[in-house]
């Protein structure tokens, strides 16, 4: 059993009986160990997900078992394909219906930057149309890696002030994108 990796406790003070930390390290670590995905699977990167999910690389060790499909109640948006220009409307439409603090992985090169299909009707990343926080590499990338892209997003969700959302940098990020005007 040694080898089970317990998480470990926010900076703080203790004493008999009691525990103290702070708003974001306790938010920040219940955040990071219950991430909804949603995943919005295209094409063939799709399947690589589906054997993140399965009991092999097994996604609910990392406390994101549970898939959302609805974008309301879903915390990591998992982008896996190509993306067809008419289909970018639809993903920033679920990307839009998404409630904050959302993060956003473009999981293989056709998320990240159209991947082979330099191409009039493909979308050459999806971060033309709505802000990205992982990338991940690969054509397709090995569920390794997805899970990679899990885990750099709890080292964001762990990390994160409770009041970036509402920070003027984060509002400028999204109007640049001119999301919610
Ligand atoms: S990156 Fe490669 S594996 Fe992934 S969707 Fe594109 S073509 Fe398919």
């Amino acid at each position: 059993m040694s080898d089970i990796k317990m998480e470990e406790q926010p900076d703080g003070f203790e004493g008999p009986g009691f525990f103290a930390s702070s708003i974001d390290a306790i938010v920040g670590l219940a955040r990071k160990n219950s991430l909804w995905p949603l995943p919005f699977a295209t094409s063939c990167c799709g399947i690589e997900f589906m054997a993140t999910m399965a009991s092999t690389y097994d996604i609910a060790r990392f406390g994101a078992e549970r898939p959302s499909f609805s974008p309301r109640q879903a915390d990591v948006l998992l982008v896996m394909g190509t993306i067809a220009k008419k289909m970018g409307p639809v993903l920033r439409h679920v990307y839009e219906q998404m409630a904050e603090p959302k993060w956003v992985v473009a999981v293989g090169a056709c998320a990240s930057s159209g991947g082979i299909f330099d191409t009039y009707s493909v979308l050459q990343g999806i971060d033309r149309i709505i802000p990205v926080d992982v990338y991940v590499p690969g054509c397709p990338p090995r569920p390794e890696q997805i899970i990679q892209g899990l885990m750099r997003v709890q080292d964001l969700a762990a990390t994160e002030s409770v009041r970036r959302r509402d920070s003027p940098e984060y509002k400028a990020l999204l109007a640049n994108y001119k999301i919610g005007e």
